[in-house]
């Protein structure tokens, strides 16, 4: 009788404390991460002498990279990421038209188009009235454009800078302002909404009549291919890393060799680094801190452009931070990343602004998100 007793107490003490250890364990794997691919950094002289003002801009957008998420990228690769390299640095405040708190389409209507917008909505202002991209108005200006994302290419922030509708949600539609964009290179996932369509239509068909070439995978251009090049890379999202290999940083390189000498106005790009918004989401730093190296190998080739093309202007920001993110310990010199998380959302915190090249200087201090806009416009000299 004693024995079985002991034996009831055992179970029944221990039961509920195996549970929390699973939870526990299911809760450490998401809040540690400890990084094993380390890379090298370059760093540009500081003595560069750069153009007076951009031909060329590329603006890349890490969604959801507060400065939790940028420490977080520098502790994996053991103190140094390419966006630290950058000296000149500002920070960016999110808040959109009708919230504290904005999402990834007030948010990137802000950057791309310079108006805070009602959240949800895409390239148009709060009374609904259509306002034009910094990649249309480039556009206009004869510039080559492009856009480049781990997302599907119709996602919020991308669509920001080609699509004008009042709901993020309407992905058939915001493929459909790819149509008549002008825009020579896209690359990122979303290829279902440009073929499979409720409407029937056939945009990579409609396309091609004018001109693009419509690819499934990277590896499938060939190296002839230049203007217009559009890269599918999966039906919707692309998987996150590593499954996803370097398809950014990739992209990226693909993007640039495209645009490079295609006008002789230079360009605009879009880089996006979709997916650090999306672990933020699921509060999980190994998520977060893996998108982020990601991005960050891709902000590295835009860097490398940038030293050697002195007209050209890199920015590296976010449309808001994810998760309200901190970086609670471990250590710098094995790569090992520990975090906590406030919220399982957006929060109204400031983004960082990094800047490299002619005009980088004018992104310090402390702005609205609207400011970037304003500040890519004037540095091009846009009427
Ligand atoms: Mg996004
Ligand atoms: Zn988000």
């Amino acid at each position: 009788m004693k024995k079985a007793l002991l034996l009831f107490i055992i179970v029944f003490v221990s039961l509920p404390s195996i549970h929390s250890q699973e939870n526990y364990k299911n809760k450490h794997e998401k809040l540690i991460y400890e990084n094993k691919d380390f890379y090298d950094v370059k760093v540009y002289p500081d003595d560069i002498k750069f153009k007076k003002h951009p031909k060329n801009i590329i603006l890349l957008i890490g969604d959801g990279m507060g400065v939790a998420q940028v420490f977080a990228g520098i502790t994996a690769n053991r103190g140094m990421l390419n966006i630290a390299t950058m000296k000149n640095i500002g920070f960016s405040k999110t808040q959109s038209a009708d919230n504290y708190i904005t999402d990834s389409a007030a948010g990137g209507t802000a950057l791309a188009c310079g108006v805070k917008t009602k959240n949800g909505v895409i390239g148009e202002d709060p009374d609904g009235n259509k306002v034009k991209s910094i990649l249309e108005i480039a556009e206009e200006n004869g510039k080559a454009t492009g856009l480049v994302a781990t997302s599907a290419i119709t996602h919020a922030t991308p669509a920001s800078f080609i699509a004008h509708v009042p709901n993020r949600r309407m992905y058939e539609e915001i493929a459909t302002d790819f149509v008549n964009s002008g825009i020579d290179v896209f690359i990122g996932g979303g290829y279902d909404f440009f073929v499979k369509r409720k409407d029937g239509r056939n945009l990579e068909k409609e396309m091609e009549d004018k001109g693009y070439s419509f690819y499934t995978s990277l590896d499938s251009v060939p190296e002839s291919v230049k203007s217009k090049l559009a890269v599918l890379t999966a039906p919707k999202h692309n998987p996150q890393m590593p499954e996803r290999g370097n398809m950014l940083p990739e992209a990226t390189e693909k993007a640039l060799d495209v645009l490079d000498g295609s006008s002789t106005e230079g360009f605009f790009l879009m880089v996006e680094g979709s997916q650090i918004d999306w672990g933020g989401h699921q509060n999980d730093v190994a998520y977060i801190t893996r998108e982020l190296l990601d991005f960050d190998k891709a902000v590295g080739k835009a860097l490398e452009y940038a030293a050697t093309h002195k007209n050209t202007l890199v920015i590296v920001t976010a449309d808001h931070e994810t998760g309200g993110l901190s970086n609670t310990g471990k250590s710098i010199k094995d790569g090992i990343v520990e975090g906590a998380f406030t919220v399982g959302h957006h929060t109204g915190i400031m983004v960082p602004v990094f800047a490299f090249g002619p005009g980088a200087e004018e992104f310090r201090g402390i702005y609205e998100n609207v400011e970037i806009f304003k500040k890519m416009k004037a540095l091009y000299n846009f009427k």
